[in-house]
């Protein structure tokens, strides 16, 4: 056994025997990790207020050959994320935010791009960026990160590069961004803003500032191919659709 030390987010945990809780982590080096952390359960427990969905943390653990779970000696925050959360349609991002890096993050291998994103997403928060707009940025990216956010640059119908003139429409079924001629049955037509604001989020990194336009278009589209993917929606999801769309 050694004792080892990483940075990692939060991603949540699930109680383990009667005091004990098992800890999901984003790590750079390891991508996603799971640890005990006993006696994380109760009111006097060490961990308290360290266990928060996308806290930021210096994370102190043993780490046994061949085993997968890791022992969690420490957690000390680096940045804490309850701020954030005395806000509900914060709260909720972070949970959303939890929920997907702990679906597309693999266990074990090189995290690095999704930790640049997480920590990119919580710092646009904590600057004040408006919450929708940092919702569909990171619902982009981490699609895109994985592989499965299609290039609005050339048609999925054609394979004709697509101006920026051109109106983009996004075909699910591909999934993939089309011009007008190519589609047939259903896609949704993005406005000019929503398409400017898209090259905007992949090109350069969210404005805490700015005030983007189509975010809405944006989240619809990262829904979309989200679920052509996974075959359902992620919960923290849907609940968020919910408040946000109230
Ligand atoms: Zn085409």
């Amino acid at each position: 056994m050694r004792l080892q030390t990483a940075d990692a987010f939060i991603l949540g945990t699930h109680p383990l025997k009667e005091r004990d809780r098992i800890v999901s982590l984003l790590t750079r080096d390891s991508g996603r990790r799971r640890g005990v952390a006993r006696r994380a359960r109760g009111a006097r427990s060490a961990f308290l207020g360290t266990l928060e969905p996308m806290t930021e943390a210096r994370v102190m653990f043993f780490e046994r050959e061949g085993r997968e779970l890791v022992s969690i000696d420490s957690i000390d925050p680096i940045r804490p994320s309850f701020p954030l959360s005395k806000d509900l349609e914060r709260a909720l991002l972070l949970s959303a935010f939890a929920e997907s890096l702990e679906t597309f993050v693999s266990d074990s291998d090189p995290a690095e791009p999704f930790y640049r994103l997480a920590r990119h997403a919580m710092d646009s928060l904590f600057a004040g960026a408006p919450p929708p707009a940092v919702a569909a940025y990171f619902d982009v990216w981490i699609l895109k990160l994985s592989g499965l956010f299609p290039s609005p640059a050339e048609c999925a119908g054609c394979g004709r590069p697509l101006e920026r003139k051109t109106t983009l429409y996004f075909d699910e079924n591909r999934p993939g961004f089309i011009e007008a001629e190519c589609r047939h049955g259903e896609a949704i037509r993005l406005t000019d803003e929503g398409a400017a604001t898209l090259r905007t989020f992949l090109s350069s990194p969210l404005d805490p500032q700015a005030r983007p336009g189509g975010v809405a278009e944006l989240a619809s589209v990262a829904r979309r191919a989200r679920r052509n993917f996974l075959g359902h929606e992620l919960k923290s999801h849907r609940v968020l659709a919910e408040v946000l769309g109230a």
